[in-house]
């Protein structure tokens, strides 16, 4: 299994990256198999450098904060209008309830059934995985102000856990237990930002990589344009016995 990192900017897009998107991918039954961990504001973009957005297999969303859903409007519009190209079927989006009629009023459509020629809604349950090709893809709920979901991605022996939005919480041990990686949410800074129950600083996401156990790789994600990514990584490095990685856009990792 590996992942792409397409957007990693927290909150909205940055300078240098979309708003949150994460390609993995694994070759399954003689054919490379991708779905989309959310599809922020313009990552279809970028992830255009590794594949049409219209040959994903799936698209799995997070929350419905519009950093993690809202190119979900820009790829119905590629795959309506690309010239000469379309799919064969429609393409499953597993997201909380409700994804369907609100990314049917981003679009603009009177009746978000319209968005059904192409996309087949799939309402997440906690707990309840499900499968795409070669993914496990299981739902743990987290500690947002709206429905969110961390993501537990397993293909190949391997374990990705991206926790999507979330504050520190019970439920990211069961989510991130002997992960290969942990994808974490480091939008505060220790000191700066205090409000509960919204975003992870880098300790709380070394605290919670940690309380897990067993994960071997740290990486810090969704951190926005006005933070200091090596202050998110000096505050995780404190507690974080090993590397404290950085997301870093358009990189590949193999798990
Ligand atoms: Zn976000
Ligand atoms: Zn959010």
């Amino acid at each position: 299994m590996r992942f792409t990192v397409i957007g990693c900017s927290g909150s909205m897009p940055g300078p240098a990256s979309p708003a949150s998107c994460y390609l993995v991918q694994a070759e399954h039954e003689g054919r490379t198999w991708s779905i989309a961990l959310d599809l922020g504001n313009g990552s279809t973009g970028p992830m255009r450098s590794f594949l049409d957005p219209i040959d994903l297999d799936a698209v799995v969303l997070s929350h419905l904060h519009p950093d993690h859903c809202l190119d979900v409007c820009s790829l119905y519009v590629a795959i309506n209008y690309t010239p000469g190209r379309s799919r064969e079927s429609r393409m499953p989006v597993y997201a909380p309830p409700g994804a369907h009629e609100r990314l049917g009023r981003a679009y603009g459509v009177e009746q978000p059934e319209n968005l059904d020629g192409r996309y087949e809604f799939v309402d997440l349950v906690a707990r309840r995985p499900f499968t795409v090709g070669p993914f496990t893809i299981t739902p743990v709920p987290v500690f947002h102000p709206v429905e969110a979901y961390g993501l537990r991605v397993e293909a190949d022996g391997a374990v990705l856990a991206y926790t999507g939005d979330t504050d520190i919480c019970p439920e990211l041990s069961e989510l991130c237990a002997d992960a290969d990686l942990v994808l974490a949410d480091c939008a505060y800074v220790d000191g700066r930002d205090d409000s509960e129950g919204v975003h992870m600083s880098g300790s709380k996401c070394a605290r919670a990589a940690l309380d897990a156990g067993g994960v071997k790789r740290l990486m810090l994600t969704h951190i926005p344009a006005w933070n200091d990514p090596e202050v998110c990584r000096a505050q995780a490095a404190a507690i974080w016995p090993g590397d404290v990685e950085i997301a870093r856009p358009l990189a590949t990792y193999d798990l």
